[in-house]
């Protein structure tokens, strides 16, 4: 059988050509045929036959196939690690710190679904007591995974994972900026499971209107993560046939520094989680709210630990190239407005941003109206604002559209802080925790994001629950649900 994941017959695709290119340097590393509507329908037609024979296979089929892949995956992560750095501008370690954490939820998903999902049974009560009564847990069919660029593989894995071991099949959508890396990651599959139909997930390759074409094409569910914009563009388009969806939109994490915090462990994780990966992280932070007698020290800290943190594509990089070049005028954008509303820079500044890359920005004294606290920035640049207190630090944390994740810096306050915080996902005393513990749901709150990908809750996300009433036994005259009913 064909291990072929994209589509197959020439009459299935349309010009133009999608180009992959290597962000750092402008090179065409491959080039794709962009998938039309038909197309995209066509893929799902497969994906639904395909699911089928995925159905049959049962947890422990699914289970088998699933680690078979993850053994692929590991033991081709030379090679995967190699192809996120070229076509994202991710430096290797990060590739190779993503592919792990995607193979940690595949593996976990493998491993839980049968637990998570399988039938259970109720008590039917008193009224029904002559009944059993059953919850099945049923794959939805075939669901639309629409992805983004910025962590090509663990992103969208935590859809496509877990639909896949609650029994569903897959019908992925890179991100444009990411399409290799996107198909690598179905052939991956198909490879590792040569023997199964090919279908069970599969890739289409294009731009939004792509994506659009997938949302429309009757999947049984939408998956998608990319920014609060598309977001709402797709729900809206969703409403049209009812389609269910999980939104993993956008966000504007704020962290606290209490006060008291461990000042040098705060500065450590904040400067990682705001600069790693070019701050192109959606649960990165983008505002820090420290307390005011511990805000100099931190300030001092946090510039301390920029010292050795830069953009570049060699091995002393820290993190890479904008992958997206459009977002440096972002970036730009966000800087001069705090800048212009009476914001100032302590670590770089406008010239910091030269495309495609952009130094570390530090900004303080930023208005709470300004672009660079209310709308995410997705670059590496930070706001810190001094707050008289906790609570001064909670409500300002709070007070944003966006409610994704946050991180808490205090040695005896962290969890009461964070049982504060309107978001979906808080880190204490680290940074960005929760993204590696595969049994923790994963989403977010307002204009964040809709549902829950990872977990029980993510494995439930792509089944529907059936429920099942079986009367045992007739009571003669006493039929409730009957006309006979004395
Ligand atoms: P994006 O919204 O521009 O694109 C995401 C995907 O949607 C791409 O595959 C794109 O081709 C597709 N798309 C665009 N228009 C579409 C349409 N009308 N219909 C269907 N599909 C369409 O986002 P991006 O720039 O790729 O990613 C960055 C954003 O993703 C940031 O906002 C970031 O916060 C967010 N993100 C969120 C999470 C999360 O888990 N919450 C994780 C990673 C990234």
């Amino acid at each position: 059988m064909s291990t072929d994941t994209t589509l197959e017959t020439p009459s299935e695709t349309v010009s133009p050509i999608l180009k992959s290119v290597n962000p750092a340097t402008g090179e065409v590393i491959a080039e794709w045929p962009v998938h039309d509507a038909d197309a995209v329908t066509a893929a799902v037609g497969r994906a639904r036959v395909a699911s089928a024979a995925w159905r049959e296979l049962g947890f422990d089929g699914r289970k088998k196939a699933l680690l078979r892949w993850v053994s692929y995956l590991v033991n081709h992560a030379d090679e995967l690690s190699e192809l996120i750095r070229k076509e994202n501008g991710k430096p290797l370690e990060d590739a190779y710190l993503e592919l792990i954490l995607a193979v940690e939820h595949t593996d976990w998903a493998a491993k839980h679904a049968k637990k998570h999902l399988s039938a259970k049974k109720v008590s039917p009560g008193m009224l029904l007591a002559n009944f059993e009564a059953v919850i099945e847990e049923r794959p939805v069919g075939v669901v639309g995974v629409i992805g983004p660029w910025n962590y090509p593989i663990y992103t969208p894995n935590g859809s496509i994972a877990y639909a896949l071991a609650a029994g569903n099949a897959v019908v992925f959508k890179p991100s444009e900026f990411t399409t290799s890396i996107g198909n690598y990651y179905a052939d991956a599959f198909a490879k590792a499971n040569p023997e199964l139909p090919s279908g069970i997930f599969s890739t289409v390759n294009g731009l939004g209107a792509t994506g659009a074409a997938l949302v429309a094409s009757g999947v049984d569910k939408i998956a998608f993560t990319g920014s609060t914009a598309t977001g709402k563009r797709i729900m809206a388009a969703a409403a049209e046939r009812m389609t269910p969806l999980v939104l993993e939109c956008g966000g504007k994490d704020a962290a606290i520094v209490a006060d008291d915090a461990d000042v040098n462990a705060a500065a450590d994780g904040i400067a990682w989680s705001s600069f790693a990966n070019s701050g192109q992280t959606c649960v990165g932070t983008e505002r820090i709210y420290v307390v005011d007698e511990l805000a100099d020290q931190f300030v001092a800290a946090f510039k301390d630990k920029l010292k050795t943190v830069a953009p570049g594509s060699g091995d002393t990089a820290t993190y890479g190239p904008m992958t997206m070049p459009s977002q440096v005028e972002v970036v730009r954008s966000h800087i001069a407005d705090a800048i212009a509303k009476g914001g100032k820079a302590v670590v770089g500044g406008p010239e910091s941003v030269r495309a495609p890359y952009i130094e570390p920005v530090v900004l303080i004294d930023v208005p709470e109206d300004s672009l660079a606290v209310t709308e995410e920035t997705f670059g590496p640049t930070v706001t810190i604002k001094r707050v008289k207190n906790n609570d001064e630090a909670i409500a300002l944390a709070n007070a944003s559209k966006y409610a994704l994740a946050s991180t808490v810096y205090s040695k005896s306050k962290g969890m009461e802080i964070a049982r504060q915080l309107r978001v979906g996902m808080t880190s204490v005393n680290s940074v960005l925790g929760f993204a590696g513990v595969a049994a923790l749901p994963f989403g977010g709150v307002g204009e964040s994001g809709i549902g829950r990908i990872h977990g029980e809750q993510g494995l439930r996300e792509f089944t529907r629950p059936h429920s099942i009433a079986r009367q045992k036994f007739a009571i003669p005259g006493m039929e409730l649900l009957s006309f006979s009913r004395k």
